[in-house]
């Protein structure tokens, strides 16, 4: 049977891949090298120099290509070094409307260092997308969607923006960080961009910083790959590597995320003192029948708030957690917990951050793919 319409667990594993054409390897072999031997001025195998393209890389970004259903994937040296190639399109005078609950580094990207360039951001909640079109004028270019966000879990339906920036002729981007494409393919759902932190599901096992854009369309990715080029925010050979390597599990592992996760969520939802659970696999999640419509699952993203509790006990919460670690990311085999208000949330203002529910009490939890019932021991014993 022909490589060519695979399923999605195969895909993971071949997706994009063949043997290397030198020695036959499996892997892709670390291309660990600067620059390729030429015959002639200008005459090479395909490759000139590693920030053009590197072999390695270029394994990667079939690789990306193939599990998000597009054709083009750039393999960038984070999460961050992706969007910023994306705001990249854009020019002075030009507008964004962004999602408000987003990454907090997203978020100081777009304000701290875009908005002096002449970019104006407007952030604003999504899960009614019909408010969408009031922040819309000739000058928005471009919808920046995470969907689930980060960290209340809510829902944005990716169609219905879709249609309104196919609508206003505008690029619709999504973050696909907390979902990854075992759970959503934005490009399938009207997306003319993909971005992911490969560094949380897709690597999945917390060794590597990288980032990735997957698009279909061959002009918007030939721009794409210029700002790569120019800029030079690409990632390296090794870390392209072990993303490959950790996207072949990636339909096992988030298999594992998200029965953990329903586990999870179900015992936090009926713990005593825990007052909210955030969590789109409810069926009284607010966006439950998009994340229905929209997912294949529910994913092991979870927030949650204890009952009566301040920014100080929420951190004493944390602290107590043995088998999960404290700490920045998600994604990663292992179990994180962390407190977005002064962790990963913290670059945004206290007023900012509580509009879209960020209280001070709010835990988050990305939840591994250990035995679920040494993670629910440990909530016990930490919550208590
Ligand atoms: C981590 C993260 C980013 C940033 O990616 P880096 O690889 O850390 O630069 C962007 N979006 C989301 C949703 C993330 O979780």
């Amino acid at each position: 049977m022909s490589k060519k319409n695979l399923k999605f667990n195969s895909k993971t594993i071949h997706g994009g891949q063949e043997p290397d054409k030198a020695y036959g390897s499996v892997m892709p072999p670390i291309y660990q090298t600067s620059t390729y031997a030429q015959s002639s001025p200008g005459e090479h195998k395909g490759y000139a120099y590693s920030r053009s393209a590197n072999p390695t890389r270029s394994a990667l970004e079939n690789a990306l290509a193939s599990i998000e259903n597009g054709n083009y994937g750039l393999a960038f040296g984070s999460g961050l070094a992706a969007i910023d190639a994306v705001i990249k399109l854009l020019s002075p005078g030009d507008e964004v409307v962004a999602t408000d609950d987003i990454y907090g580094g997203s978020y100081r990207l777009f304000k701290q260092i875009f908005e002096k360039f002449g970019i104006t951001f407007h952030f604003i909640g999504m899960e009614d997308t019909t408010t969408i079109e009031t922040y819309i004028n000739k000058n928005t270019k471009l919808i920046w969607v995470e969907t689930p966000t980060n960290p209340m879990m809510n829902i944005i339906d990716i169609v219905a923006v879709g249609k309104i920036a196919k609508k206003h002729n505008i690029l619709l981007a999504v973050d696909n960080t907390f979902a990854t494409p075992y759970l959503q393919t934005p490009l399938d759902l009207g997306a003319d961009i993909v971005m992911h932190s490969a560094t949380k599901y897709l690597g999945g096992h917390s060794d590597v910083v990288v980032g990735a854009l997957v698009v279909k369309d061959k002009e918007l990715a030939d721009k794409l790959y210029f700002i790569q080029n120019a800029s030079g925010a690409i990632c390296g050979p090794m870390d392209s590597f072990l993303v490959v390597r950790g996207i072949k599990t990636l339909h096992v592992r988030m298999q594992r995320h998200c029965e953990n996760g329903k586990a999870i969520a179900e015992y936090l939802a009926n713990h005593p003192k825990v007052e909210k659970v955030f969590w789109p696999g409810f069926k009284n999640h607010p966006n439950h029948t998009i994340a229905k419509s929209q997912m294949k699952d529910f994913g092991g993203m979870i927030s949650f708030i204890p009952k009566g509790a301040n920014y100080d006990d929420a951190i004493k919460i944390v602290e107590k957690l043995e088998v999960f670690t404290l700490a920045e990311s998600l994604g990663g085999v292992e179990s994180l917990a962390g407190h977005p208000a002064s962790m990963t949330h913290a670059s945004i203002p206290k007023e900012e951050r509580e509009k879209s529910g960020i209280v001070d009490a709010l835990i988050r939890i990305s939840v591994g793919i250990e035995d679920e019932n040494d993670l629910i021991d440990d909530l016990k014993q930490a919550i208590g």
